[in-house]
């Protein structure tokens, strides 16, 4: 074991499994560990790297912010806040904003906004249908609403007022709805459950009932937005418009930055009703707003659709070659690789081996979410390491 191994072992709550790499540096999409290894990055901070590493007008922004005014209350006017707000409701469906500083707050913000709309619009109902496999972040209120039991069962009594559907199914959607109902949430396409795809109009019929019943949709984008399957936010591609959707990973580049977001009519909170000492402080907004602009208007957000269609592209070869690659399913820089057999942490450790950084999301599928700024050369180079790795697995597994 090595000497941070160790002292980890020691004193840092074991929450997780981590792999055996102490990573000290970045570049663009490449980081280096402690003896001097480099690894191409498909991981980028679980989609949060959206410019890669050390991306040298983010690293000005942020140096800039933190030589001028890093975090104040928001008891005061901050001018980076109201410039990423206006960003955001200016090239979005929605018409307000509110920072928080992770997915779990933002989606906590959601289900607090979706309730008291209900409370007030829907004769007290309080009710959210949310969907099994979806993941909405680790705080109570948010493993009440994740459809894993293993992620609540542990800690007692989930909050009340969450109703489980398959996702995919917008039928269950109809039939799990009663009066009590006041919003359905999920995401556009499900990432921690194993990137699945829903059908490619699902979200329309969900939009279609919510408006038949008047319910919110409340959209997770934590994951999705921001430019990671293409579009800024996902719904784009649905062809809906969400009531309230969140925002959160990619946001700020790697700044811990999340953001809640509604229509007029949903957007509920009065003064009092929710706060946060953190929240959209100059420093991380000031990083938001420039990685949104990087993507409006510096190219990204297109970098972004053209590699996603190359790694595509690239990992349904892999999949006429091997047969032991049953398929690939995403949307832009975020994909799977269907496997076989149940063997994708094998395959993700080989990868590491050799250099390239993924993610064993499923037992049968790894996920790739490089940054928004990779290069063709470095989707070919991985494609190139992960074709390596499967063909050196033993016969019936390739
Ligand atoms: C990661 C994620 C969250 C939780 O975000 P945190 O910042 O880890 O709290 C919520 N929803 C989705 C869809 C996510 O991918």
């Amino acid at each position: 074991m090595s000497d941070i191994q160790a002292r980890e072992a020691a004193v840092f709550m074991q929450t997780g499994r981590r792999m055996p790499v102490t990573l000290v540096r970045g570049e663009g999409t490449r980081v280096w560990d402690d003896a001097g290894q480099s690894y191409l990055d498909f991981v980028a901070g679980i989609a949060v790297n959206s410019l890669g590493h050390a991306h040298a007008g983010l690293v000005d922004v942020i140096a800039e912010q933190a030589r001028t005014l890093i975090h104040v209350s928001n008891i005061f006017y901050t001018e980076p806040q109201i410039e990423l707000a206006e960003l955001l409701v200016r090239h979005s469906a929605l018409d307000r904003v509110y920072f928080v500083n992770s997915g779990a707050e933002a989606n906590e913000a959601a289900i607090k906004l979706a309730r008291k709309w209900g409370i007030q619009n829907r004769n007290g109902a309080y009710e959210i249908i949310a969907t099994t496999n979806g993941f909405h972040g680790r705080t109570m209120a948010t493993v009440s609403a994740t459809g894993t039991p293993r992620y609540r069962e542990p800690f007692g009594p989930p909050l009340p007022g969450f109703v489980f559907v398959p996702y995919d199914d917008v039928q269950a959607i109809r039939e799990a709805t009663t009066e009590r109902t006041a919003a359905v949430m999920v995401e556009p396409l499900q990432g921690e459950g194993g990137v699945n795809v829903p059908a490619s109009d699902y979200l329309r019929q969900v939009r279609a009932w919510c408006d038949e019943q008047g319910l919110l949709l409340v959209l997770d984008e934590v994951q999705t937005g921001i430019g990671r399957t293409g579009t800024l936010f996902a719904y784009e591609q649905a062809g809906v418009e969400p009531d309230i959707m969140t925002l959160a990973k990619g946001i700020a580049g790697g700044v811990p930055l999340g953001a809640v977001l509604a229509k007029e009519r949903a957007s509920v909170f009065e003064p009092g009703d929710h706060g946060s000492t953190f929240s959209g402080n100059p420093l991380a907004t000031a990083a938001g707003a420039y990685v949104v602009k990087q993507l409006l208007d510096g190219g990204v957000l297109e970098n972004a659709r053209e590699r996603g269609e190359q790694l595509e592209r690239g990992l349904a070869s892999l999949e006429d070659r091997f047969p032991g690659v049953t398929g690939q399913r995403g949307a832009g820089l975020l994909r799977g690789l269907e496997l076989a057999a149940e063997h994708s942490a094998d395959i993700v450790n080989r990868a590491r081996e050799r250099g390239l950084l993924l993610n064993p999301v499923r037992p049968d599928v790894v996920r790739f979410m490089p940054p928004l700024t990779v290069t063709a050369e470095e989707i070919d180079e991985a494609l190139e390491i992960l074709a390596g790795v499967l063909a050196e697995l033993p016969d019936g597994e390739r």
